[in-house]
Protein backbone atom coordinates (compact mmCIF):
# COMPACT_ATOMS: atom_id res chain seq x y z
CA UNK A 1 0.00 0.00 0.00
CA UNK A 2 1.96 2.96 -1.31
CA UNK A 3 0.57 6.06 1.01
CA UNK A 4 1.46 3.58 3.84
CA UNK A 5 4.64 3.11 2.67
CA UNK A 6 5.12 6.96 2.11
CA UNK A 7 4.24 7.72 5.30
CA UNK A 8 6.54 5.40 7.02
CA UNK A 9 9.66 6.82 5.17
CA UNK A 10 8.86 10.11 5.50
CA UNK A 11 7.25 10.22 9.42
CA UNK A 12 8.37 6.99 10.75
CA UNK A 13 11.54 6.64 13.10
CA UNK A 14 13.92 3.44 13.04
CA UNK A 15 15.04 2.98 16.72
CA UNK A 16 17.48 -0.16 15.72
CA UNK A 17 17.49 -2.92 13.56
CA UNK A 18 14.37 -4.63 14.93
CA UNK A 19 12.01 -1.38 16.18
CA UNK A 20 10.24 1.13 14.36
CA UNK A 21 8.63 3.75 15.53
CA UNK A 22 5.17 5.28 13.85
CA UNK A 23 4.05 7.53 16.89
CA UNK A 24 3.23 10.22 14.26
CA UNK A 25 0.58 8.58 12.77
CA UNK A 26 -0.32 5.19 14.45
CA UNK A 27 0.07 4.48 18.02
CA UNK A 28 0.26 7.61 19.34
CA UNK A 29 -0.85 11.00 16.82
CA UNK A 30 -3.56 8.94 14.43
CA UNK A 31 -3.85 10.18 10.85
CA UNK A 32 -7.28 9.66 10.14
CA UNK A 33 -7.28 9.82 6.26
CA UNK A 34 -4.42 7.17 6.61
CA UNK A 35 -6.58 4.91 8.78
CA UNK A 36 -9.54 5.32 6.39
CA UNK A 37 -7.43 4.05 3.34
CA UNK A 38 -5.82 1.38 5.52
CA UNK A 39 -9.81 0.68 6.36
CA UNK A 40 -10.83 0.13 3.11
CA UNK A 41 -7.49 -2.23 1.93
CA UNK A 42 -8.54 -4.66 4.75
CA UNK A 43 -11.94 -4.27 3.38
CA UNK A 44 -11.22 -5.15 -0.18
CA UNK A 45 -8.74 -7.87 1.09
CA UNK A 46 -10.95 -9.76 3.11
CA UNK A 47 -14.43 -8.92 1.75
CA UNK A 48 -15.36 -12.16 -0.08
CA UNK A 49 -14.32 -13.80 3.89
CA UNK A 50 -17.80 -13.49 5.20
CA UNK A 51 -16.40 -11.83 8.53
CA UNK A 52 -18.85 -11.20 11.31
CA UNK A 53 -16.76 -9.24 13.57
CA UNK A 54 -13.01 -7.71 13.77
CA UNK A 55 -11.07 -8.73 16.78
CA UNK A 56 -7.77 -6.32 17.56
CA UNK A 57 -5.63 -5.32 20.72
CA UNK A 58 -6.03 -2.16 22.36
CA UNK A 59 -5.33 0.51 21.72
CA UNK A 60 -3.04 0.56 18.22
CA UNK A 61 -5.21 -2.01 16.86
CA UNK A 62 -8.02 0.20 17.47
CA UNK A 63 -7.92 2.76 14.78
CA UNK A 64 -7.75 0.53 11.62
CA UNK A 65 -10.01 -1.85 12.95
CA UNK A 66 -12.59 0.39 13.50
CA UNK A 67 -11.89 1.43 9.58
CA UNK A 68 -12.32 -1.93 8.21
CA UNK A 69 -15.17 -2.66 10.27
CA UNK A 70 -16.69 0.67 8.99
CA UNK A 71 -15.79 -0.34 5.28
CA UNK A 72 -17.24 -4.53 5.79
CA UNK A 73 -20.49 -3.26 8.11
CA UNK A 74 -19.15 -5.48 11.13
CA UNK A 75 -18.66 -4.69 14.73
CA UNK A 76 -15.32 -3.98 16.09
CA UNK A 77 -13.98 -6.09 19.83
CA UNK A 78 -10.85 -4.99 20.97
CA UNK A 79 -9.06 -7.17 23.26
CA UNK A 80 -8.45 -5.75 26.73
CA UNK A 81 -4.79 -5.39 28.12
CA UNK A 82 -5.63 -3.74 31.67
CA UNK A 83 -7.63 -5.25 34.11
CA UNK A 84 -11.15 -3.56 34.52
CA UNK A 85 -14.16 -3.29 37.48
CA UNK A 86 -16.38 -3.19 34.88
CA UNK A 87 -14.73 -6.23 32.70
CA UNK A 88 -14.97 -9.40 35.24
CA UNK A 89 -17.75 -11.94 34.13
CA UNK A 90 -17.56 -14.59 31.37
CA UNK A 91 -14.04 -13.83 30.02
CA UNK A 92 -12.08 -15.03 27.48
CA UNK A 93 -8.23 -14.55 28.07
CA UNK A 94 -4.82 -15.40 26.89
CA UNK A 95 -1.24 -14.63 28.22
CA UNK A 96 0.69 -12.10 25.55
CA UNK A 97 4.77 -11.64 25.47
CA UNK A 98 4.87 -8.27 24.25
CA UNK A 99 8.11 -7.83 21.75
CA UNK A 100 7.90 -4.23 22.64
CA UNK A 101 7.82 -4.11 26.12
CA UNK A 102 9.65 -7.32 26.77
CA UNK A 103 6.65 -8.73 29.69
CA UNK A 104 4.35 -10.82 29.12
CA UNK A 105 0.09 -9.56 30.15
CA UNK A 106 -3.09 -10.92 30.23
CA UNK A 107 -5.33 -10.11 27.43
CA UNK A 108 -9.42 -10.46 27.74
CA UNK A 109 -12.62 -10.19 25.89
CA UNK A 110 -16.20 -10.70 27.39
CA UNK A 111 -17.61 -14.07 25.75
CA UNK A 112 -20.51 -11.74 24.99
CA UNK A 113 -19.37 -10.53 22.27
CA UNK A 114 -17.76 -13.88 20.56
CA UNK A 115 -19.82 -16.80 20.05
CA UNK A 116 -19.54 -19.69 18.27
CA UNK A 117 -20.56 -19.67 14.38
CA UNK A 118 -18.48 -15.88 14.15
CA UNK A 119 -16.01 -15.59 11.56
CA UNK A 120 -13.41 -12.94 12.88
CA UNK A 121 -10.85 -11.08 11.00
CA UNK A 122 -8.24 -10.30 13.48
CA UNK A 123 -6.43 -7.14 12.90
CA UNK A 124 -3.22 -5.58 14.21
CA UNK A 125 -0.60 -2.65 14.16
CA UNK A 126 2.82 -4.54 13.63
CA UNK A 127 3.15 -8.21 12.70
CA UNK A 128 6.92 -9.25 14.84
CA UNK A 129 7.69 -12.37 16.19
CA UNK A 130 3.33 -13.31 16.17
CA UNK A 131 2.59 -13.68 19.57
CA UNK A 132 -0.07 -10.86 19.69
CA UNK A 133 -1.94 -12.62 16.84
CA UNK A 134 -1.75 -16.05 18.39
CA UNK A 135 -3.14 -14.66 21.59
CA UNK A 136 -6.17 -13.43 19.75
CA UNK A 137 -6.49 -16.19 17.82
CA UNK A 138 -6.56 -18.16 21.23
CA UNK A 139 -9.49 -16.51 22.49
CA UNK A 140 -11.41 -17.11 19.22
CA UNK A 141 -10.70 -20.91 20.04
CA UNK A 142 -11.76 -20.52 23.46
CA UNK A 143 -14.99 -19.24 21.81
CA UNK A 144 -15.47 -21.82 19.28
CA UNK A 145 -15.66 -19.55 16.30
CA UNK A 146 -13.37 -19.41 13.35
CA UNK A 147 -10.59 -16.75 12.00
CA UNK A 148 -10.95 -16.78 8.24
CA UNK A 149 -7.75 -14.09 8.19
CA UNK A 150 -5.38 -11.63 9.46
CA UNK A 151 -4.36 -8.19 8.26
CA UNK A 152 -1.70 -6.35 9.66
CA UNK A 153 -0.78 -2.66 9.12
CA UNK A 154 3.14 -2.78 8.79
CA UNK A 155 4.32 -6.50 9.26
CA UNK A 156 8.26 -7.27 9.87
CA UNK A 157 9.18 -9.50 7.71
CA UNK A 158 12.22 -10.36 8.94
CA UNK A 159 10.75 -11.35 12.04
CA UNK A 160 9.12 -14.97 12.57
CA UNK A 161 5.61 -14.18 12.62
CA UNK A 162 4.44 -14.20 9.46
CA UNK A 163 5.73 -17.26 8.35
CA UNK A 164 4.75 -19.14 11.78
CA UNK A 165 1.04 -17.83 11.23
CA UNK A 166 1.04 -18.70 6.85
CA UNK A 167 2.63 -22.28 8.03
CA UNK A 168 -0.59 -22.81 10.08
CA UNK A 169 -2.24 -22.12 7.13
CA UNK A 170 -3.89 -18.78 7.82
CA UNK A 171 -4.66 -15.65 5.40
CA UNK A 172 -2.38 -13.04 7.04
CA UNK A 173 -2.67 -9.78 4.73
CA UNK A 174 -0.16 -7.10 5.70
CA UNK A 175 -0.45 -3.64 3.98
CA UNK A 176 3.32 -3.02 4.73
CA UNK A 177 6.09 -5.65 4.85
CA UNK A 178 9.71 -4.47 5.91
CA UNK A 179 12.49 -6.47 4.79
CA UNK A 180 14.87 -4.74 6.84
CA UNK A 181 15.47 -1.87 8.97
CA UNK A 182 19.46 -1.95 9.32
CA UNK A 183 22.00 0.91 9.16
CA UNK A 184 18.62 3.24 9.74
CA UNK A 185 16.91 2.19 6.19
CA UNK A 186 13.43 0.57 5.91
CA UNK A 187 13.56 -1.61 2.88
CA UNK A 188 10.29 -2.83 1.84
CA UNK A 189 9.92 -6.19 0.55
CA UNK A 190 8.95 -6.28 -3.20
CA UNK A 191 5.12 -7.33 -3.57
CA UNK A 192 3.51 -8.99 -6.60
CA UNK A 193 1.21 -6.19 -8.32
CA UNK A 194 -2.19 -6.35 -7.20
P1 LIG B 1 4.27 -9.70 18.08
O1 LIG B 1 3.22 -10.05 19.06
O2 LIG B 1 3.93 -10.05 16.66
O3 LIG B 1 5.63 -10.21 18.48
O4 LIG B 1 4.43 -8.13 18.13
C1 LIG B 1 3.38 -7.33 17.70
C2 LIG B 1 2.97 -6.33 18.75
O5 LIG B 1 4.12 -5.70 19.31
C3 LIG B 1 2.13 -5.27 18.14
O6 LIG B 1 0.85 -5.30 18.75
C4 LIG B 1 2.84 -3.97 18.43
O7 LIG B 1 2.14 -3.25 19.40
C5 LIG B 1 4.17 -4.33 19.01
N1 LIG B 1 5.31 -4.15 18.08
C6 LIG B 1 6.14 -5.13 17.61
N2 LIG B 1 7.14 -4.63 16.89
C7 LIG B 1 6.95 -3.29 16.86
C8 LIG B 1 7.69 -2.22 16.25
O8 LIG B 1 8.72 -2.38 15.57
N3 LIG B 1 7.19 -0.97 16.44
C9 LIG B 1 6.06 -0.74 17.17
N4 LIG B 1 5.65 0.54 17.28
N5 LIG B 1 5.34 -1.72 17.77
C10 LIG B 1 5.80 -3.00 17.62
Amino acid sequence: MDLLKEKIVTEGKVLSDSVLKVDAFLNHQVDPVLMQEIGKEFANRFRDKKITKILTLESSGIAPATMAGLELGVPVIFARKRQSLTLTDNLLTAEVYSFTKQTTSKVSVSHDFIKEGDNLLVIDDFLANGQAALGLIDIAEQAKADVAGIGIVIEKGFQEGGQALRDKGIKVESLAIIDSLENNQVAFKEEALR
